[in-house]
């Protein structure tokens, strides 16, 4: 006799962050839309990029669909890791230059973005492994740890009097979610404040799973873009980054993990860990789409990194100017100088549901309340600044309709 999934029944149970935001979200916005015809929104809750894909892209990606359709250039599956080209310019272009550390291919792993590697890296792991998680996090982090069977973590506080920025934790944990520049927060850490986790993590055995996703908004000199600038983290750590918000992959789908040869768990021996997960993916994944791994390509070619530039500084600019006219209204708001998120604290200590609310019903404006991120969230709402750069300005006037 069949029986479902018991860990997946507790995530559906309680309710996953997609199907709130789609749904319970989706239908507030929608009744309040029946109940105030005429009345502009501004959807600035889910991360979604607006931008188009940039020339250089669109043009590789004609091409590479062009070869996919001659029978001399044609081609069917490739290595499980990722397009061998495309994992040695991620070495070069991005590692080497970018960052000054040197990979070998085989330690890249090219994925379908990053929320899957997020979640199914737990799988190198034993299901007795231990988790820490900032609070708030992502919420994969947090539902991809129940999906795995482990009814509890530990959570390190992100809060207003440490900066958003959590301290390693005071007991040992086995695996360590960190995500820098922080989405919801916007926090970043600095050098300091990750050396303080890697020291941990080497001294416990310990292993910290670090999404850097967002690591190309940072524009703060001698913030790092990669957890591999901190000296000993090749023994410690696994990076997770992803072409969907700075180059407009949200639909595309490719990213990247790094699983170095030196990573090593209490039990396991040089390059042992990065080829258990090269076996995991042959038995659970065989690629990424060939077509959007052309088109990746492209990304890292000096022409594509000017043209992701110009996206990256479009919703800079866009979180900018938002921020700036939250400030002039009262708002206390945090993040947005380091990625496309403003972390905004609701006024006169209302809660996050309130504040949403409010927000909505004074000034047009859906992000999403911070509770969704976790209990540490509440009081706060997140305001997503992809979108397009002339709903940003309306919303931005728009902020005086609201009574602080
Ligand atoms: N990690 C963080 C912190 C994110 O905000 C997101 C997407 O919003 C992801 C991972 C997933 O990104 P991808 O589109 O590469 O799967």
């Amino acid at each position: 006799m069949a029986t479902k999934n018991k860990n997946l029944h507790t995530v559906k149970t309680q309710g996953t962050y997609y199907d709130i935001v789609k749904k319970n979200i989706s239908k507030i916005v929608i009744d309040y839309q029946r109940s105030e015809p005429g009345k502009k929104l501004f959807m600035m809750g889910w991360g979604n990029t607006s931008q188009p894909l940039s020339p250089a892209i669109t043009h590789a990606l004609v091409n590479a669909s062009k070869r996919l359709g001659d029978v001399e250039t044609y081609t069917s599956y490739e290595d499980i890791r990722g397009n061998v080209q495309l994992r040695e310019k991620i070495c070069e272009e991005y590692y080497s230059k970018k960052i000054e550390v040197s990979f070998d291919p085989s330690e890249v792993f090219v994925n379908d973005g990053a929320q899957s590697i997020l979640t199914n890296i737990l799988e190198l792991f034993e299901p007795n492994n231990t988790v820490a998680l900032p609070n708030p996090y992502y919420p994969s982090f947090y539902e991809g740890v129940i999906l795995s069977g482990r009814s509890s973590f530990l959570e390190l506080p992100c809060l207003e009097e440490n900066h958003f920025i959590p301290e390693p934790p005071q007991t040992k944990v086995d695996l360590i979610y960190l995500c820098s520049p922080n989405n919801p927060t916007g926090a970043v850490f600095n050098r300091k404040q990750l050396q303080a986790f890697v020291n941990y993590a080497r001294y416990h055995g310990s292993i910290l799973i670090f999404d850097a996703v967002y690591n190309y908004f940072i524009r703060t000199p001698d913030v790092p873009m990669s957890i591999y600038e901190i000296e000993g983290a090749r023994e410690c750590a696994i990076e997770v980054c992803s072409f969907s918000k700075f180059a407009s992959f949200t639909g595309l789908r490719v990213g990247w993990s790094i699983v170095p040869d030196t990573l090593l768990s209490n039990d396991s021996e040089y390059g042992e860990l990065k080829n258990m997960w090269n076996i995991r993916n042959s038995i659970k994944f065989w690629g990424a789409s060939n077509l959007a791994q052309q088109a990746a390509m492209a990304i890292l070619t000096e022409q594509g990194q000017k043209e992701c530039k110009g996206i990256v500084d479009y919703y800079m600019g866009n979180a900018c100017l938002l921020k700036q006219s939250m400030k002039n209204f009262g708002f206390c708001c945090f993040g947005g100088t380091e990625n496309p998120y403003l972390w905004v604290k609701a006024p006169n200590g209302e809660n996050s549901w309130q504040f949403f609310h409010r927000l909505l019903t004074e000034t047009g404006i859906v992000g999403i309340p911070g509770i969704l991120f976790g209990s540490n969230g509440d009081g706060f709402i997140r305001l997503s600044t992809l979108g397009r750069r002339e709903e940003i300005e309306e919303a931005a006037k728009n902020l005086e309709k609201f009574h602080v």
